[in-house]
């Protein structure tokens, strides 16, 4: 038997969640599909910036959202060889936004909150243990082979959003190239319990660490640090070797001996799909787009693609009336354009401030900094670009 829906929605991430409750919310019959038995335990993204949480707001979430993370309105450039320390504080922002922060709560909680409430909505369904096999369009819809536990289902919908993460299976089937580099380095995080802010003076929760031996990002979520460090050298096994992780913490505390609860690799990669959708099956998040994790960009931006995409095809969807072209067009524009302009600009910038090994170039960007704390117009600036203003001002004015 054929299961249909108006949306169906490919990947329970916190882009997919996001897309599938947004639908379910407008009205829309959507099923959201998720390879795994629950949304995964991800510690990927911990960071939620402000206009994505007066997007959230829409969900009546955030204070959900707060109660299940840390408010951090401090950020801070750090430079181990120096010992200088640089912080930017949001709320400054405050005349502008409810929440001049970055609320660090891991991609996850997110994902498990909105698929809960899309279990109980009438427009709404989830099913886990459904993995996409293979998808095909006609001029009126879009037909999935999905494997679950215990045989191959068909489902057709009209249109199909695939937020199924980097190696989407959907963009492969669209045969949409993925255009980009991926980094010779591995990043690796370590995670633990010990409190890292008793070693430093005025540790921030979100910290830019800037080393030419080894550059790293300290992130507090409420139930561990975070240390993410490269990984030039050597295979996977030694990566999250204890050798590893302790000469990671005997430079970063002098101990070797701090135990961890999570070792993870990612491979990262700066890419952008050459389309973001083909006639009714739409790309959005981590399967169209892919940067560095250097300022928390990645998920911010697939939950800004699907309130936009949502937006855009909200009359087509609610009415059934009118083209799908023109406002998917739009998307692309829009969200495409942002991603190519700011997100893979700024995230390519944010790392090479941090790794720069020539004395000179430290020394650059220590100035910059300094100069742009003292002066009130380019703090400003500054911090409306690293909380994704500027992105969103920019993809306004994308006609
Ligand atoms: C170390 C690190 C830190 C990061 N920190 C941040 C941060 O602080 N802020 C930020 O904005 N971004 C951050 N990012 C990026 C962020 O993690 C991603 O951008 C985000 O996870 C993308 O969400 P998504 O829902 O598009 O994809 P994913 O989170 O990858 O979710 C995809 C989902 O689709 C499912 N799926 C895959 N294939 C199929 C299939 N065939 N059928 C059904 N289901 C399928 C998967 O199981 C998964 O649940 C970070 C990334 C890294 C590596």
């Amino acid at each position: 038997m054929t299961k249909t829906a108006k949306v169906i929605v490919v990947g329970a991430g916190p882009v997919g969640s996001v897309a599938a409750y947004r639908l379910a919310e407008m009205g829309v019959d959507v099923i959201l599909l998720e390879a795994y038995p629950n949304c995964p335990e991800d510690l990927r993204a911990s960071t939620l910036h402000p206009p994505t949480l007066e997007m959230l707001n829409e969900f009546g979430i955030v204070d959900d959202l707060i109660d299940m993370g840390l408010k951090a309105p401090v950020y801070q450039y750090r430079n181990r060889q120096s010992g200088e320390t640089f912080a930017f504080d949001l709320t400054e922002l405050q005349d502008m936004t409810d929440y001049p922060y970055r609320l660090q709560c891991e991609q996850f909680k997110l994902a498990r909150l909105l698929t809960g409430k899309l279990q109980d909505h009438p427009h709404g369904e989830v099913l886990f243990s459904r993995r996409v096999l293979s998808v095909e369009q006609d001029g009126s819809g879009v037909t999935l082979k999905v494997e679950s536990t215990r045989e191959i289902e068909t489902y057709r919908a009209d249109f199909v959003i695939a937020c199924d993460g980097a190696g989407s299976t959907v963009r492969k089937w669209l045969n949409v190239g993925f255009e980009g580099f991926t980094y010779p380095e591995k990043f690796v995080t370590f995670s633990t319990e010990r409190p890292l802010e008793d070693y430093f003076d005025d540790l921030a929760l979100v910290n830019y660490v800037a080393d030419p031996d080894e550059w790293m990002v300290l992130l507090r979520v409420p139930s561990v640090w975070r240390v993410l460090v490269p990984a030039h050298d050597g295979n996977d096994e030694f990566i999250v070797s204890d050798q590893k992780k302790q000469e990671v913490f005997k430079h970063l505390i002098n101990d070797p001996d701090v135990v961890t609860e999570h070792r993870t690799i990612y491979n990262v990669h700066q890419r952008v799909a050459d389309s973001y959708f083909t006639d009714r099956v739409i790309l959005a998040g981590d399967s169209a787009h892919l940067n560095n994790p250097l300022g928390g960009f990645g998920m911010n931006s697939g939950i800004h693609d699907v309130f936009n995409l949502t937006d855009g095809l909200r009359d087509v969807l609610t009415t059934g009336k009118g083209d799908h072209i023109a406002p998917l067009q739009k998307y692309e524009r829009q969200r495409q354009g942002v991603m190519r302009a700011f997100v893979q600009a700024q995230t390519i910038k944010n790392k090479k401030a941090l790794e720069s090994r020539d004395a000179d170039g430290q020394k650059r960007h220590q100035e910059e900094l300094t100069a742009i704390l003292a002066d009130d117009e380019r703090r400003r600036d500054y911090l409306l670009g690293q909380a994704m203003y500027k992105s969103r001002q920019l993809e306004a004015s994308i006609d």
